[in-house]
């Protein structure tokens, strides 16, 4: 056992830890970049925009005085529901510079599911593009200040927002760094999707710990010039993985939407040499050696997965279709709550040191100033090396809390500042950690948060259904795939295609009910009313030959 385990079976980061810088955001930022002010920081492959870093800075600070004129004030609200775009990034950081908050909000979301998180957050301005502007606009409170980022019916345009204004943002200058950055969607360890509050402590110290392991002697991966990203704005990862590009002064070339043709025409042509990669499209990747080898991909060097399981299989299929000397995909594990990652995989040097992990599908290992421990379900005790339980994180990435609601707090982040992830895992006799199983309600369908409660209260509004269930199916292509049991009121007629168009009329694409949908006589409950989640699924698998 290494020397970084302590004696309570608490697994210490092995990485230096780094200080809680008193900056936030938008200072640790460009104080970082400042050194590549020629560099291309950001490209957008839908618009052709490119940004040099001095060139971002400069935008970001026009963007910050036209929103101040219009009222943006210290602790204001930011929403934004937008396909990605450089805008985004603009705008985030602007936000930041004024002391306010961003909210991303998916733009894959049908009218209802977005109204009711700006209901939830009250945004004082919201950016969107033409079409969540036609979707959302009678949903907005009258007293938010909402521009576009193409000029229609008169709103406010961004294109004026880039135009140089004068403005004093020395009154903005004094900062703190435990006040509001974020708030992301999540629906934790139960219940309906939550609003995720993250201060500047938690993002930075985040920023911090990944730029102290990109710097290190003891190198954890190689650095990269450029990478493309395609991950929504509205999901934390994508934040995290841009501002690693800002902090090591690579470009980031922005994809609206991804397309796999279009994915490795822009890799060749920017000679990326980092993949982003969520399981799903290792998965496509995997299967599409041909299309792939069409491109030339010698540039890569590294590849990182997060967001959801990767299996061997698809792991060792990627590096026979995109083979790089390492022959290895790193893997991170995280979650919203505790700001981005927990664990990441070091790289093969770093092994040399501390000694290897068990199996190359590890999550690697708690980032610097983290500790993680392994509890025991019902004992709640700290396990030893190989014992299996609930994966705990304590460290200065945890969430400030949800967004008006103490008691959903309260059931993650215990008095300690332990947050229980709700994710079964164990770690090795070297401290690296795996995650085998999900203790929460959570589904993951290609890496999008599903909340089986919301699908379920959802369900329950369609006057035929009396009760119903969703779980996730497992699936190799896309993880888990929404499923439910309905029960229908008596004397009531419904099919099961009916029940999926429903579903597909009033949910964002991804909550679609991909899975088996099952009419039965009743949900399987406990005396409480809690549905029995596993043995739902036990039923489907027996049902549909899954194992
Ligand atoms: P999100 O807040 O949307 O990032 O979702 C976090 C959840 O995704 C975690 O609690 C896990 O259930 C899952 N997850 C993230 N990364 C991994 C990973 N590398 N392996 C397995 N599950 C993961």
């Amino acid at each position: 056992m290494n020397e970084y385990h302590t004696m309570a079976n608490v697994v210490n980061s092995p990485h230096k830890d780094v200080p809680i810088l008193d900056q936030d955001s938008f200072e640790f930022m460009t104080r970082r970049w400042s050194q590549y002010a020629d560099r291309t920081a950001l490209v957008d492959s839908g618009s052709g925009d490119e940004y040099t870093f001095a060139e971002l800075e400069n935008v970001i600070h026009n963007v910050a005085g036209h929103l101040q004129s219009l009222g943006f004030k210290r602790g204001s609200n930011l929403a934004y529901c937008i396909t990605n775009c450089v805008e985004i990034a603009i705008v985030t950081l602007a936000t930041w510079k004024l002391g306010g908050v961003i909210i991303p909000i998916n733009q894959l979301l049908k009218q209802g599911e977005a109204s009711a998180q700006l209901t939830q957050t009250k945004p004082d301005f919201v950016f969107l593009d033409e079409e969540q502007y036609r979707k959302l606009k009678d949903a907005i409170d009258d007293k938010c200040v909402i521009f576009i980022k193409e000029s229609i019916d008169g709103i406010l345009s961004f294109a004026t927002f880039k135009e140089p204004i004068q403005w004093e943002p020395a009154s903005m200058m004094s900062r703190d760094v435990e006040a509001d950055a974020a708030i992301f969607f999540s629906s934790g360890t139960t219940g309906l999707p939550k609003a995720v509050v993250l201060s500047h402590v938690n993002l930075v110290s985040q920023f911090n710990g990944w730029a102290s392991i990109l710097e290190t002697d003891n190198l954890m991966m190689k650095k990269w010039t450029s990478s493309v990203l395609y991950l929504p704005f509205s999901h934390l990862y994508a934040h995290l993985l841009l501002n690693l590009n800002y902090i090591i002064g690579a470009t980031t070339i922005v994809m609206p939407h991804f397309d796999i043709n279009r994915f490795f025409q822009v890799n060749e042509q920017y000679k990326c040499e980092l993949l982003i990669l969520v399981p799903p499209l290792a998965v496509l990747f995997a299967k599409n050696k041909e299309l792939v080898a069409k491109y030339d991909m010698s540039k890569v060097h590294t590849m990182f997965c997060g967001a959801a399981v990767l299996l061997s299989d698809v792991a060792a299929e990627l590096l026979r279709v995109i083979p790089i000397k390492s022959n290895h995909i790193a893997q991170g594990y995280g979650l919203t709550e505790v700001s981005g990652a927990a664990t990441m995989m070091p790289s093969h040097s770093f092994m040399k040191e501390h000694g290897p992990p068990d199996s190359p599908m590890s999550v690697g290992v708690p980032i610097p100033n983290v500790k993680c421990a392994i509890r025991d379900l019902e004992t709640k005790e700290c396990l030893p090396a190989y014992g299996r339980g609930e994966l705990c994180y304590a460290g200065p990435g945890a969430m400030k809390s949800y967004l008006n609601n103490m008691e959903a707090t309260d059931a993650m982040i215990d008095t300690e500042g332990w947050l229980a992830t709700g994710d079964i895992g164990y770690y090795d006799s070297n401290g690296y950690f795996y995650i085998v199983d999900r203790l929460k309600e959570l589904i993951k369908y290609k890496g999008y948060q599903v909340s089986p409660s919301e699908m379920e209260d959802l369900l329950l509004t369609h006057p035929k259904i009396a009760d119903a269930g969703v779980v996730g199916f497992p699936d190799v292509e896309c993880g888990e795939l929404p499923s439910a049991f309905i029960v229908l009121k008596p004397g009531e007629d419904l099919t099961v295609d009916e029940i999926g168009k429903f579903v597909t009329e009033k949910a964002a694409p991804f909550k679609k009910l991909r899975g088996p949908i099952e009419l039965v006589a009743q949900v399987p409950k406990t005396g409480s009313g809690k549905i029995l989640r596993r043995c739902m699924l036990a039923d489907l698998q027996k049902k549909h030959g899954n194992e």
